[in-house]
């Protein structure tokens, strides 16, 4: 029954399209431009420095870290049991009610977004431009999922069964908005959930628990658990009490959960390696400012990121476009986030294993186009406990060559590749040959290369003439293809995701 047709018109919850809308006025690219982004508005500089003063030592939701930590069986044994009767009620409650609820969690999510930039911060180096569209992406799936729940007891014939137990997985580098997507979903398909937080994360994601608590959602239907160890949490993703997982990880992360438990539907996104082709027929200025946006952004942390730009013909052979991204990479401020002016903050710890060689070593036939540096500082937030540099300038290596390990490699920081192609259908083939296929771009004014590109690119994600990053609630729902997924194609932020959380049976049949 997973369907991507789009949401009719009246699911949609006015105060979202509104929010949405006024992004898209804002600019092709998204958020950046957003009045409630701008850091040079008043408002935003006077509610910024509060934030960015309290933040280095910032201890928001450690208590209830601390009571979430569980280090025996029986405690999640117990919690399993818990959540899975909760469900009952919930259920019981109905979609409307539920929905008040998750509205009035979107509510509670916004009063909340200058403790959660302060969070986000500390503990994962997002900056204030990176972690205030996080906010809203948040905000957006509650209104969104609440909606889409209201009308989700029977779609084309056929009836949705709610599961009673979801377990939500997320990772540290979206710390708010992707934990708060999977509860969201789950809790508007009507199941309870589990969640566990990344440990680099965990505060950020028990201050976005704290606020759905605080909204309503009862908190045996939404428990929050930190897990002791290892193999705590490889029981609980193999207990068959749980009837779904949302994960967020690496492909590797995913492939372990699979295969401890190989009947458990997995709603999955996984790694990327993506690229952003340039053609002689693009608006290279925009392209510039994308690429560089696109690659840099959390310092390269995201899935989404862009870690490879295909320059094709005359813009490969001449030095015009290299000169103007090399400027707009040069231009972006890296720092630490409580500076509310820092556009590139620290890595979630000093880079090590293939991060540090890709930070560090050239490949056969590459140069360094700007050679990326540990940036030397005793700032808490730019070290390590052992005083290793957190924070980076951004990297761009040239002559990247097809099939080497810079082409194929996922690395999940602050460096760019630059290859080159005669034509777009074999740039298309270079970025085709990578086994991930989450995001993917293509900066062209031209019609005829836009619909080739459409037609044979291999990724979940297409973003034509913007950066490839940011991902939008209901407009652009986001998730992989080829190795970048796992499960059934589905997107967060659309339809099929809440459709992937229950079963269907014909309308016609009861029970
Ligand atoms: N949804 C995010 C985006 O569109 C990426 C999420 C991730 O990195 O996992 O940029």
């Amino acid at each position: 029954a997973a369907s991507d047709a789009p949401v009719p018109e009246r699911l949609a919850d006015p105060a979202t399209t509104a929010r949405i809308e006024q992004r898209v006025a804002a600019g092709a690219e998204g958020f950046r431009n957003t009045p409630d982004t701008d850091p040079d508005l008043p408002g935003n500089r006077a509610w910024g420095r509060s934030i960015a003063a309290r933040m280095i030592d910032s201890d928001l939701g450690s208590a209830t870290v601390a009571a979430a930590r569980i280090t025996d069986a029986g405690a999640l044994d117990a919690a399993v049991e818990r959540g899975r009767a909760a469900s009952s009620g919930w259920q019981a409650l109905g979609a409307d009610e539920r929905a008040r609820i998750l509205h009035r969690a979107g509510e509670a999510l916004e009063a909340r977004r200058g403790e959660l930039l302060e969070v986000m911060g500390a503990e994962c180096g997002k900056t204030l431009d990176q972690g205030d569209p996080e906010v809203s992406e948040a905000i957006d799936f509650a209104h969104y999922y609440a909606a889409l729940g209201q009308d989700l007891e029977y779609v084309d014939g056929a009836r949705f069964v709610p599961q009673r137990l979801v377990a939500v997985i997320p990772p540290w580098n979206f710390p708010v908005a992707i934990p708060a997507g999977g509860v969201l979903a789950a809790l508007a398909s009507g199941a309870s959930v589990i969640i566990k937080p990344a440990a680099q994360s965990a505060r950020s994601g028990a201050v976005m628990v704290e606020a759905l608590w605080e909204a309503g959602v009862p908190r045996d239907v939404l428990q929050l658990l930190q897990f002791g160890d290892r193999e705590l949490a490889s029981s609980f993703v193999s207990d068959p009490r749980v009837d779904r997982l949302i994960l967020t990880g690496a492909y590797e992360t995913a492939e372990t959960f699979r295969a401890l438990r190989e009947d458990l539907p997995i709603l999955a996104e996984t790694s990327g390696k993506n690229a952003i082709i340039v053609t002689p027929n693009a608006d290279l200025d925009l392209a510039a400012r994308d690429v560089a946006q696109s690659a840099f952004g959390h310092a390269g942390q995201k899935c989404s990121a862009a870690s490879l730009v295909v320059l094709v013909g005359s813009v490969a052979r001449s030095q015009r476009f290299r000169g103007q991204l090399l400027d707009a990479v040069r231009s972006l401020k890296v720092g630490t986030p409580d500076r509310l002016t820092s556009q590139m903050g620290p890595l979630i710890g000093a880079p090590t294993g293939k991060l540090l060689r890709g930070l560090t070593e050239l490949g056969p036939g590459q140069r360094w186009a700007i050679e990326p540096k540990p940036i030397l500082s005793d700032h808490p937030l730019a070290v390590d406990r052992h005083g290793d540099a957190k924070l980076w300038s951004p990297g761009v290596r040239d002559g990247v060559q097809r099939g080497s390990e810079y082409h194929l490699t996922e690395y999940f920081g602050p460096i760019l590749g630059i290859m080159t192609a005669e034509t777009l259908e074999e740039a298309i083939d270079i970025v085709n040959d990578i086994e991930y296929g989450l995001t993917s771009g293509l900066h062209s004014l031209d019609r005829d290369e836009l619909e080739h590109w459409l037609a044979r690119i291999e990724a979940g994600n297409l973003y034509v003439n913007r950066g490839i990053t940011g991902a939008i609630v209901r407009r652009q729902p986001f998730g992989g293809w080829k190795k970048s997924a796992i499960g059934a194609g589905t997107k967060a932020g659309g339809p099929s995701y809440l459709y992937g959380l229950g079963d269907w049976v014909d309308a016609a049949s009861t029970a």
